[in-house]
């Protein structure tokens, strides 16, 4: 198979769905598939829906078309506030949307009314990370002018946490959402079926929490496909980590000196490096770069070190593991690192089937 690639044990990605399912089932939480780092990939997808998730969501409207257009049968759920100028596309081709600017939704109403279609709105509230979300004081005004809006059903209330500020979705926070949602129920006699409290960040909230007030969902990516909670990045108990691997050509593998020697001025990443010298080194090429994947978010699984990286190559410290051209070098990778991987149509995606896998075991 063509280099380089990344596996994907798909019988990981159903044992991780169930194991999530359980443990946020047993407080009343259903879980949304978040398909945005695996590029709404339709084969995942279709491990996602037959392991019981019902609604997918993604951050990109070309994703969920790719996952329907390959039948996958599920609610879908667009991610990314929308922009106005998205906003037909984002009532023809998804059934829930996650919003704060009232000018989109009045778009949004304009284009359901249009084509007949009643959609599904979700309201955001910022609660302190100041990414999306309306000021909590500015809720009620805008929960009024959706109920005015014709072709938009208010089925929820959501908020999301520790991803660009970096706060913690902490009882605190839940118990702020939970009045939100109360208080809003009772002001407009209206229930709010969808209460989605965040992303794969809860994880420590909702086992440090007796019960999860009115949460009842939680938009996971990370937790699935990596295994982990999304605060400190630690492993899940009972969930597999290691559910992808990257695997890279060697291209040269050569015993060259350790320091680049002549003048030296700025690299391809315009910066001037400083490598020791460390004597004549087994140094190897690997035929992957910058264009392809994020190297900080890469981690060799055998005993090779990065050194550097260009577009189209990655340098290693070939010392210990004296690889030959033509082998492969397996890496595991991170979230941002995943996510460009499976954007990038340079890398083969290569889904182990769950009946492979079986056999394998
Ligand atoms: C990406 C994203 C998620 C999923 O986050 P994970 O940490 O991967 O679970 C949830 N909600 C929103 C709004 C997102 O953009």
């Amino acid at each position: 198979m063509i280099l380089p690639r990344i596996d994907i044990d798909l019988r990981k990605i159903a044992h991780n769905v169930q194991q999530l399912k359980k443990l946020y089932g047993s407080k009343g939480i259903n879980i949304i598939g978040v398909t945005k780092v695996v590029g709404g990939n339709p084969i995942i997808a279709d491990v996602l829906v037959k392991n019981g998730i019902e609604i997918l969501a993604d951050s990109r409207i070309s994703n969920i078309i790719k996952m329907r257009k390959a039948g996958i049968r599920a609610q879908y759920l667009l991610l990314r506030i929308p922009a106005l100028s998205e906003a037909e596309e984002v009532i023809i081709h998804t059934h829930i949307s996650l919003n704060s600017e009232l000018a989109v939704l009045k778009k949004l109403s304009e284009y359901a009314s249009r084509n007949h279609i009643v959609h599904k709105v979700v309201l955001m509230v910022e609660l302190g990370d100041l990414r999306e979300g309306i000021m909590p004081s500015e809720i009620n005004t805008h929960v009024k002018e959706v109920l005015n809006l014709e072709g938009l059903a208010l089925v929820g209330i959501g908020t999301n946490l520790a991803c660009f500020g970096g706060i913690s979705p902490d009882a605190h926070k839940m118990n702020e959402l939970s009045s939100i949602v109360e208080r809003l129920e009772e002001k407009f006699k209206i229930t709010l079926a969808m209460v989605s409290g965040g992303n794969s960040a809860n994880y420590n909230w909702f086992t440090s929490s007796k019960d999860a007030g009115r949460i009842n969902s939680l938009r996971l990516g990370e937790s699935i496909f990596l295994g982990r909670e999304a605060l400190c990045r630690k492993p899940i108990p009972g969930l597999f980590t290691d559910i992808f691997t990257l695997m890279a050509e060697v291209i040269e593998a050569k015993i060259k000196p350790s320091q680049p020697y002549g003048e030296v001025y700025q690299n391809a990443n315009g910066d001037v490096p400083n490598f020791k010298n460390k004597g004549l080194m087994n140094r190897a090429v690997l035929a992957i770069g910058i264009q392809d994947i994020i190297v900080s978010g890469i981690v060799p699984k055998q005993n090779v070190a990065i050194l550097g990286s260009s577009s189209d190559h990655i340098v290693i410290d070939n010392t210990r593991a004296s690889l030959k051209v033509g082998d492969a070098v397996a890496f595991d990778l991170n979230y941002i690192a995943l996510l460009r991987a499976f954007s990038t149509p340079h890398i083969t995606k290569n889904t182990i089937d769950i009946y492979e896998c079986a056999s394998i075991l």
